[in-house]
């Protein structure tokens, strides 16, 4: 069957058969590590410099991998949090109590997200290896850049990431872009872990451009980052996003410990509001340029009833942010958005 397709492509497709050959292990490994001793790497560049050997061909190995990556990362952080859902003890630390995901719900997020993961992520993600090299990437080499090195140049991607999201998103809640692109994302005004990549596919490309143009930029600018490198970034990236869709906000959640950490408080108050909370990791830019006052003062207004009653306030709160959000959203796509400034005069509520 292989053989079949490999010599229908050698027919048809002859520059995409020649990027498919595989060489045996010992050419691979003469070719990738012949002037490497494998002996003195740590048992992890070991399996790393394996697995190149045994694929025999760097391409096709880079592209299945990062693909792999992204598959078991972002289902294996979502389905914890559909098991958690489905527990009611934990129900108590729901960001909108108030709303329940369906079975359908689940099953259409699914399908949507498989899609957009096969048809459109996949390509891309297979062109990676050639895109690392052109901008000087490692990919197969080993060892892997130490540890200190490592966490600086992640800390770097974060930031970077949460710049480019900052904009791109807001400029996706202007009318048309919205309209056509972002809405399909707001179909979950409360979401769950699995929507995190519910979207578009252009919204998809756009918004994976702040994930891995950081990385090519360094690569730019200095010429030492692994893809190991990219695919922990990646990991923690693809964390962050599924954890800032899950709903729920536990008092051991990171932003109890990090105050500048963004966390699913502040992104399901986006998803809620419609006009609020625009990044992804951080929370300073919503802070300076003034794009989260309806965040803060939903949360003064709860915090200043009273215990008794708390519970009541926070229902009756939560109805009027998401009324407002609904009129916010219906303003964006009669062509009114003003690229998420809705709401938002000199940092007060209009
Ligand atoms: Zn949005
Ligand atoms: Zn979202």
């Amino acid at each position: 069957m292989a053989s079949v397709a490999m010599d229908l492509l050698q027919k048809y497709a002859p520059v995409v058969a020649e990027h498919l050959v595989t060489v045996n292990a010992t050419t691979a490994q003469n070719q990738l590590y012949g002037d490497v001793d494998l002996g003195g790497l740590s048992w992890l560049e070991r399996t790393w410099a394996a697995y190149y050997i045994w694929m025999g061909n760097p391409v096709l190995a880079t592209g299945l991998l990062s693909f792999l990556v992204h598959e078991v990362v972002y289902f294996g952080r979502c389905i914890p949090w559909l098991i958690i859902d489905a527990i009611p003890y934990f129900h108590q630390w729901k960001l909108q109590p108030n709303k329940a995901v369906t079975r359908a719900q689940i099953l259409k997020c699914t399908k949507v997200v498989l899609l957009t993961h096969f048809t459109c992520e996949f390509p891309l993600i297979y062109l990676f290896h050639p895109i690392c090299c052109y901008f000087g990437m490692s990919t197969y080499e080993v060892p892997f850049t130490p540890l200190p090195i490592m966490a600086a140049q992640i800390a770097f991607f974060f930031v970077f990431e949460d710049m480019f999201h900052y904009w791109a998103h807001r400029a996706l809640h202007w009318g048309p872009l919205y309209k056509n692109i972002h809405k399909l994302h707001h179909e979950f005004s409360a979401p769950i872990g699995l929507a995190a990549e519910y979207a578009h596919p252009l919204e998809v490309l756009i918004l994976a451009q702040g994930t891995i143009s950081g990385p090519f930029l360094y690569c730019l600018f200095r010429n030492d980052l692994h893809i190991f490198t990219v695919y922990i970034w990646v990991t923690l990236r693809l964390f962050q996003a599924v954890d800032a869709h899950s709903g729920y906000d536990f008092p051991w959640s990171l932003r109890h410990f990090l105050p500048f950490w963004a966390g699913a408080d502040h992104h399901d108050f986006h998803h809620m509001a419609f006009v609020n909370c625009y990044s992804t990791s951080f929370r300073w830019w919503d802070y300076v340029l003034g794009t989260d006052n309806k965040y803060h003062a939903y949360k003064a207004r709860v915090a200043a009833a009273s215990a008794k009653d708390r519970a009541a306030v926070e229902k009756k709160e939560l109805e009027e942010v998401e009324a407002e959000g609904l009129r916010a959203e219906r303003l964006a796509e009669l062509g009114g958005g003003k690229g998420g400034m809705e709401g938002v005069k000199h940092g007060k509520l209009e």
